[in-house]
């Protein structure tokens, strides 16, 4: 199953200049679907047990969900700023143009939990950094960020001082 017949470039969204990876054609084929969520468990390390699966929003939901799942570990969602209920932990991070804040649950993490931080797309590595600082900050440890695509010119792996791994390489 070549999991990159599944991805579609869009040009120029969602501003010009930006080649958007959409995955929705992935969503909608039941085989292409479960050989991504079984090429992403297999790339966590063999004999590493991990206690709960981050999915960022809001496409990281999708295939984190199915990681926890085999993975046999808890989910989390990481949100944008006040879409959780509960008592959260927040952190700032830049964007090219502005900032963006994400939030997690401060109870969703036991101090020395093992974290498997999974996202859609790996770009400049912001997103996916700010997300290892609020797990550290609870005191969880990152075993792994892992993605469906890295974009490798965007150098985003060099902002991570984790294991990075991802399915397709572009
Ligand atoms: P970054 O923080 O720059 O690594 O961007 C990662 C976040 O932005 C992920 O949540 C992706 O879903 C999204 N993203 C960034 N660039 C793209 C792209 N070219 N295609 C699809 N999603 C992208």
């Amino acid at each position: 199953m070549k999991i990159e017949n599944f991805i579609r470039d869009i040009s120029d969204f969602p501003k010009p200049g930006i080649q958007f990876k959409d995955i929705t054609p992935l969503l909608l084929n039941y085989n292409a679907l479960v050989a991504c969520a079984n090429q992403l468990a297999d790339l966590v390390p063999v004999n590493t047990s991990i206690d709960k699966v981050i999915g960022v929003e809001s496409r990281g939901f999708i295939m984190g969900a199915m990681l926890a799942e085999r993975l046999q570990a808890g989910f989390i969602p990481v949100r944008k700023k006040g879409k959780l209920p509960h008592t959260i932990i927040s952190k700032e991070y830049d964007l090219e143009y502005g900032s963006d804040t994400l939030e997690i649950h401060a109870d969703a993490i036991s101090k020395g939990e093992h974290i498997l931080v999974h996202d859609d797309v790996l770009a400049t590595g912001g997103t996916a950094s700010t997300v290892c600082s609020l797990v550290e900050e609870l005191g969880g440890v990152v075993i792994q960020c892992n993605f469906i695509i890295e974009l490798n010119a965007l150098k985003g792996r060099d902002h991570l001082h984790v294991p990075v791994a991802a399915v397709l390489q572009y």
